[in-house]
């Protein structure tokens, strides 16, 4: 980890335990933004010294489904929209709370996934578990889903064509339990999520949105149990999850 990365996320912490007795406050340069999340009358400009730079997302639009989540589930299920749903054993819908302040958003199921149509369920899963319960959830607390519905042969990564068919489901989902704020795992979710390409270092880097959503960016959980060395930095983003959803739920009531 970068000491630059390592300041701004301690920043954006001791920021958000100081609200309440500053003035200022996070500069939301999204129209989007989720309120009452700005407590400065005259925010000061992004670029002011111990300010906090957010990233821009576009402003929310509502998602094209008009379906409850049962009827998205059973929609998913008999999906043929793409080529994956010829080698699925089960889509993989999602699972947990579904009025949960907190949603962690994974890449496509994996083996394991497929065969129970859970989302995490795997090796990784168990560290997501661990991760959910750092910040003081259960898993059961919580939504978890993924940018696929549908394992690709091998775990390959997701073509564009299959992001682009999945799309809608995870936008009516994530419109439906409408979030305090999303966790995406890894650098094939944070990019899918928020229309870029850019790399994980730097979408590690700020606090993104997605639909006025607050988003924040970690490793895949799978990439830690590969790299043990990232635990620590994966750690520090799991902080600031908090600490941003935290000052929501106080601040936004
Ligand atoms: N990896 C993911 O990205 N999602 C899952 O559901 C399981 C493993």
């Amino acid at each position: 980890m970068s000491g630059k990365q390592g300041t701004g996320r301690e920043e954006i912490i001791r920021h958000l335990k100081r609200r309440g007795s500053l003035s200022g406050g996070i500069v939301y340069m999204d129209p989007g933004a989720r309120q009452p999340v700005e407590k400065s009358e005259t925010p000061a400009p992004a670029s002011a010294p111990g300010e906090i730079i957010v990233r821009t997302s576009p402003a929310k639009s509502p998602a094209a489904l008009d379906v409850d989540l049962a009827e998205l589930e059973k929609m998913v299920a008999g999906c043929t929209r793409c080529g994956l749903h010829e080698t699925r054993t089960n889509a993989v819908f999602g699972d947990g709370n579904a009025s949960s302040s907190l949603v962690f958003i994974g890449e496509a199921p994996g083996r394991d996934e497929d065969m129970q149509g859970l989302p995490f369920v795997g090796r990784a899963g168990k560290l997501l578990d661990k991760m959910i319960a750092a910040i003081g959830f259960r898993r059961e607390d919580v939504f978890i889903a993924n940018i696929l519905k549908c394992r690709p042969p091998n775990n390959r990564d997701p073509k564009e064509d299959e992001v682009t068919a999945c799309k809608k489901y995870l936008a009516r989902q994530l419109e439906l339990i409408d979030p305090v704020i999303i966790c995406a795992l890894g650098r094939v979710a944070g990019q899918n999520l928020l229309g870029t390409r850019a790399p994980l270092r730097v979408l590690r880097e700020g606090v993104h949105h997605y639909n006025g959503i607050r988003v924040i960016v970690t490793y895949h959980p799978a990439a830690l149990l590969r790299n043990p060395n990232w635990k620590k930095a994966a750690w520090e983003d799991l902080q600031m999850l908090k600490a941003l959803h935290d000052d929501f739920m106080v601040e936004g009531t």
